[in-house]
């Protein structure tokens, strides 16, 4: 038997579990020795039932009282329920799915549980328990919990396991060159795996697990630097730096470029005049004034006689670029397309004339005939059919918004016709980057930052609102719109929902314990404010399921001020420009990462009016509490990723989950001193031909985690 065995030659593995386990990609053995435990569970640490506390993961011990399995939900979800008594107290179990718990375990019989305690409609539950029967289990053991799915328990799992691991004694090939385990004092990959599923310690299964952690991380290393290598060997076109053509356009400008603004175009134009593809990401908080650097990098690469194309994620920030762009850059005697995705009609804005409106057809023969010199568009510009004659440079705007494959394509199609060239690339992005992830999945670029906002703006005002301030909110806007003000109200939702497997999936899945139930929705916060709170003044609603043309009209509305009060889903969040909006009501604050909610809060206090953000949330947990009141103390975006990096992992940040990267490498990234230990170590590897192994294993380590 070796690694690569499939799972069906695994003793002891019926049909049907074979099939849950390849539900789970697990069709080998060495998938199955590589399927790592979530966490450990110490059994020595056992917590009274009456003092356990919500939402905390604990381990109890007692007697089953009463258990019992039903369908419930309308047939969908198996519920096994019990009542479990200690000498303090009884608790509530509920697992879901496992209607075999009901045979395994009896009533009268002692069992450790360990699991976490949520709040459900009939007071406190321990929610999906990892369990071991009393009988089983030596006093102190550590045992570990896997990611539990579908009637595969973490029991089942070590049974499996045991064997098969130890019918491999020690045989398992090294993957990791042996110097670096030697000098990083790691431990040896048989070893490792036996710790990792059989800990003697929980000291030895977190230095098993560092050994995994740090493996993946160096190769994520090796793949980003090596891509680095690649591009820097690539030719790209030269774009001179042409300092009159900058004064003349910053003249025009109705302010001042703030001194990051001057510094980041510096560093662009730089890029751009070197004969190699420029790789840049440009990093500045909400409203520090991202797109004039496009535009002015954009101008440069045009008067040298190639084209550029912009790319935003959605139709509604293309048409407020295309309408920016077309009027900054006026005087230049510049022909700008719009491409939008959905309709089939292209505009193109000629000099001096006002948009006229052409057909698909016909733009996309006057980009490739080299007649337009700015395209702007969604998604649609990576379609094949839209080719450039001398594509120059790349704008990504809100870059994560777009997959990795995405960004990829972009650059690598023939777009251009030359063969040996590729465009530069200019990437902007609102969200800031906690140092860990620029050195790990955005390792591969630059990094340029707009750290001050323009001067003038005010700080914008925010509260968490307690539900009894809602009159006074709401008295608030009132006061607002009659200044001539516009709100926007954010809801987590489009509709209400009462289908509970949602609610409950949503709930664990973010480690909520109030019901998305209550969780305010677009549609009927839009109703109650337009009929009972504000019958008398223009409110409007925004959400991904409106049709295009409409939302574009009441964007439109709305930016003209025909529109009092917008109330919107998430859709509001990248790039909207309205200076006249003063106040930020958010619903559900707790349904957002601090990020996002950042990125919200920057939609106002983007002219010179004093601006708020309210916000609401329904969790009154002291963890959310806290969450929100960050927000308050810290307009500093990058603080607040990295308190959502600890908080809510990596896995909140866009790009992380479309790598593929491995749960372990996951938690590894926010260990800044391990992320930055690989790195070095990687570089001394770099030199593959003197190390063909480490590329070998480079591959292999692609093709698991499909890095693109
Ligand atoms: P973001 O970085 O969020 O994309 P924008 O580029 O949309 O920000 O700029 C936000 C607003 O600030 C725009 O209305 C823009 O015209 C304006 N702006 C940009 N730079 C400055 C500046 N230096 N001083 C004042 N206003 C500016
Ligand atoms: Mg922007």
């Amino acid at each position: 038997m070796n690694l690569s065995t499939p799972i069906e030659k695994i003793p002891g593995i019926g049909t049907v579990y074979q099939k849950r386990l390849k539900k789970l990609g697990i069709k080998t053995v060495g998938k199955l020795l590589f399927y790592f435990p979530r966490f450990y569970q110490d059994f020595s640490q056992i917590t009274d039932i009456t003092k356990i506390k919500l939402n905390e993961n604990v381990c109890i011990k007692g007697k089953i009282l009463d258990i019992k399995s039903s369908r419930a939900w309308k047939k969908k979800i198996g519920l096994t329920s019990a009542i479990i008594e200690d000498k303090t107290g009884a608790i509530k179990v509920t697992w879901f799915n496992q209607p075999y718990l009901a045979k395994v375990l009896k009533k009268g019989e002692e069992i450790y549980l360990s699991g976490k305690v949520l709040l459900g409609k009939s007071g406190t539950y321990l929610s999906n328990p990892a369990y071991e029967k009393y009988s089983s289990t030596r006093k102190g053991k550590i045992i570990p919990v896997y990611p539990e799915t579908k009637g595969l328990s973490s029991k089942w799992i070590r049974s499996i396991l045991r064997p098969l691991l130890l019918g491999f004694k020690n045989k398992i090939p090294e993957t990791l060159p042996e110097d670096i385990i030697k000098k990083q004092n790691l431990l040896p990959i048989s070893k490792a795996l036996w710790q990792v599923h059989f800990p003697d310690s929980l000291k030895l299964a977190q230095k098993a697990q560092t050994r995994f952690s740090f493996e993946e991380l160096f190769f994520i290393q090796l793949f980003i630097l090596e891509k680095r290598m690649k591009l820097n060997k690539e030719k790209s076109f030269t774009v001179p730096f042409d300092v009159s053509l900058v004064q003349n356009l910053v003249k025009k400008l109705p302010f001042k470029l703030t001194d990051a603004q001057r510094k980041t175009i510096w560093q662009i134009l730089k890029d751009i005049e070197k004969p190699k593809p420029m790789n840049r990401l440009l990093e500045g908080d909400v409203g520090s004034g991202k797109t004039i650097v496009a535009i002015i990098a954009a101008l440069l690469t045009i008067k040298a006689g190639y084209q550029v194309a912009f790319m935003a994620p959605t139709e509604i920030l293309t048409k407020q670029h295309f309408q920016k762009v077309a009027k900054i850059l006026s005087v230049f005697n510049i022909n700008i397309g719009l491409l939008t995705g959905k309709t089939d009609k292209w505009s193109s804005k000629k000099l001096k004339n006002d948009t006229i409106e052409i057909s698909r057809a016909k733009l996309l023969e006057k980009t490739i005939k080299g007649e337009i010199d700015f395209l702007i568009g969604t998604h649609s510009l990576i379609q094949d059919k839209v080719k450039f004659k001398n594509l120059g440079l790349i704008i990504l705007d809100e870059q994560h918004r777009f997959g990795i494959e995405q960004r990829a394509k972009l650059v690598q199609k023939p777009k251009v016709k030359s063969k040996t060239k590729i465009p530069h690339l200019l990437s902007m992005t609102a969200t800031p980057i906690p140092r860990t992830l620029a050195l790990t999945i955005y390792g591969d670029l630059d990094l340029s930052l707009i750290d001050e906002l323009p001067k003038g703006r005010k700080k914008i005002i925010t509260k968490v609102m307690g539900q009894n301030d809602r009159q006074e909110a709401y008295s608030f806007i009132k006061k607002e719109v009659k200044k001539g003000r516009q709100v926007f109200v954010i809801c987590p939702r489009i509709e209400p929902t009462n289908n509970e497997t949602e609610i409950n999936n949503q709930n664990i899945s973010l480690g909520i314990t109030s019901g998305w139930a209550t969780v305010k929705a677009v549609k009927e916060e839009y109703e109650k404010l337009s009929e009972k709170i504000f019958p008398d003044l223009n409110i409007a609603m925004l959400h991904s399921k409106i049709a295009l043309k409409e939302k574009e009209r009441i964007m439109k509305d709305f930016k003209y001020g025909k529109i009092d009060i917008l109330v919107s889903t998430s859709v509001i969040e990248v790039g909207i420009d309205i200076p006249n909006a003063s106040v930020m009501i958010i619903e559900g604050a707790d349904r957002f990462g601090l990020a996002q909610l950042h990125q919200f809060r920057g939609r106002v206090g983007r002219a010179k009016h004093q601006s708020f953000c309210f916000l609401f949330a329904n969790s009154q947990s002291k963890k959310t509490h806290q969450r929100l009141k960050a927000l308050i103390n810290c307009e500093d975006g990058f603080a607040l990723a990295e308190k959502d990096l600890i908080i809510r992992g990596p896995g909140s940040f866009f790009g992380t989950k479309q790598w593929g990267i491995p749960d372990l490498a996951m938690k590894a990234i926010s260990n800044i001193s391990l992320v930055e230990k690989a790195r070095e170590i990687a570089k001394e590897y770099l030199d593959f031909k003197k190390y063909p192994i480490v590329l070998e294993r480079l591959k292999a380590f692609q093709e698991k985690v499909h890095l693109e």
